[in-house]
């Protein structure tokens, strides 16, 4: 089968590629396999120079790979350099602390010697999606790695150049062969390649929908999988903030990769004796964004990725306004080639609304107004979904209560939602299972072992 780039800038055609056949992919596979019986005998300590040099190879073609990432799924060149830049500082932060984080672990029981001890568990496979190419690859990649595992990536198909280069780019830090590959399947050889016996896990970011399909493939197989799907995050504003700071997050936090991030605010409620003067503010900056040709260093809002995701805001937003909502900016595509919608503000928006139930992947600000803070909290938790999600306001005690009691995997008090390899990412509910980053992600793909030893006689 045919996999065909475009684009989703200038709509031009970037590339073409080829499925492989299923042959090709369980070769693949076999030599992962054979790969891991080697790479599991290493320590961590002796596996993670192997991530200081992946960082160094990641800043020396940043460049490089930034313009791919742009190219192919649209990001501004300056969200795509950062993305890099961050894989590199995540990979040092594993190669620095692995070893800590997968150290037997001593505990006091009936026998001489009690431990828990963490071991890798095989081949592992990730199937990955577009919208952070590099930075979703490789926060599974890096710590499945570190802990002894070799893995597969299957990526989306839209990025299959960059799902190439990261393949390169282990090759080009030294790893040993076949440790790292990227294999290019159609869906058929995904789901029998969960099933087989080489495969020890499956790791998931994606869709909801997509999710429910892969964990029951996993199940069917009773593999082990991390689902990482996705979120309808709430950006919670108390009656107390400080309007132009708690404006400059909405912005941010809602405009992330033209609004295509998992963990993107998506839902404002906004206490009500609020609601009016920052809806004004928050319309009145976006309405100043400059959309555009993402490689252009000038511009701050990128394309979106494809027609169909066009099309899908503009039902949700059509949705909104049939049933009274108001749009205070944007609101539309953006005419000529290209897929750009204007950043959009929409104030009156109310629960039933597509809005407000489903995710919206684009920068589309729904604001629900709350007349208290516990109104905010059950608004929050009313969400198939559970990511993350932040609390703005200027008494922190009050801010921690309520990012306490929202449902989610993460939570800011006056911060937008981002991940950081030192701290644990995943979700509740329809976001997912399991948890990336940290020492918590370190050790999702290893086989957690009881060592116990007691007295001969
Ligand atoms: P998607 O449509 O669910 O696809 C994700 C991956 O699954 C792609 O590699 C896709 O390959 C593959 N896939 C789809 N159907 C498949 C099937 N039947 N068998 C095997 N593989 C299949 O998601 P997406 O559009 O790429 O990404 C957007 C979604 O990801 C959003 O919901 C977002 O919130 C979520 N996300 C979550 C996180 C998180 O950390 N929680 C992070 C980023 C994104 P093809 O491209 O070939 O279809």
């Amino acid at each position: 089968m045919e996999i065909r780039i475009t684009n989703p800038a200038t709509e031009e055609i970037l590339s073409r590629y080829q499925t492989m056949e299923a042959g090709e992919v369980y070769a693949i596979a076999g030599a992962s396999h054979r790969a891991f019986v080697q790479w599991r005998q290493m320590t961590v300590a002796e596996r993670a120079p192997y991530f200081v040099q992946l960082a160094g190879v990641l800043r020396k073609y940043r460049e490089d790979w930034a313009r791919l990432i742009t190219l192919e799924m649209g990001k501004t060149i300056a969200e795509s350099r950062a993305e890099v830049e961050k894989c590199a500082w995540m990979s040092e932060v594993y190669a620095q602390n692995a070893e800590a984080w997968l150290a037997d672990e001593e505990v006091e029981a009936d026998g001489l010697k009690h431990r828990v001890v963490y071991q890798p568990l095989g081949v592992i496979l990730s199937i990955m999606p577009w919208n952070y190419p590099f930075w979703q690859a490789l926060r599974f990649a890096v710590p499945g790695l570190l802990a002894g595992n070799t893995s597969l990536l299957k990526h989306a198909s839209n990025v299959t150049g960059c799902a190439l280069a990261i393949e390169e780019s282990f090759r080009l830090a030294g790893f040993p062969e076949n440790v790292f590959r990227t294999i290019v399947p159609d869906y058929e050889t995904v789901g029998d390649l969960i099933g087989a016996d080489v495969i020890q896990g499956v790791s998931l970011t994606g869709s909801a929908e997509v999710g429910r399909h892969i964990a029951a493939a996993a199940g069917r197989a009773l593999k082990k999988v991390v689902l990482e799907l996705g979120g309808s995050d709430p950006f919670i504003v108390l009656d107390d903030v400080d309007l132009d700071f708690t404006v400059q997050g909405a912005v941010a936090g809602r405009m992330v990769a033209a609004g295509q991030s998992c963990i993107a605010s998506k839902r404002f409620l906004v206490h009500e004796s609020v609601a009016e003067e920052f809806a004004a503010l928050f319309a009145d900056r976006m309405g100043q964004l400059v959309t555009g040709d993402p490689l252009n260093e000038a511009t701050q809002v990128g394309a979106i990725v494809n027609e169909s995701a066009l099309v899908e805001l503009e039902g949700q937003l059509a949705d909104a306004v049939e049933r009274g909502a108001k749009i205070l900016c944007g609101g539309r595509r953006r005419e000529g080639t290209g897929f750009f919608f204007e950043p959009t503000v929409v104030m009156g928006v109310t629960p039933e609304m597509r809005l407000a139930r489903e995710e919206v992947f684009g920068p589309i600000a729904p604001i629900l107004a709350v007349p208290d803070d516990d109104a905010a909290v059950a608004l929050a938790n009313a969400s198939e979904f559970g990511l993350g999600g932040s609390v703005w306001t200027r008494n922190l005690e009050r801010g921690e209560s309520i990012a306490r009691r929202v449902e989610s995997g993460t939570l800011f008090v006056n911060s937008f939602t981002k991940s950081d390899p030192r701290m644990p990412f995943g979700g509740i509910k329809n976001s997912g299972l399991g948890r990336e980053l940290s020492h918590f992600g370190l050790r999702e793909f290893t086989n957690i072992k009881g060592l116990n030893v007691y007295k001969h006689g």
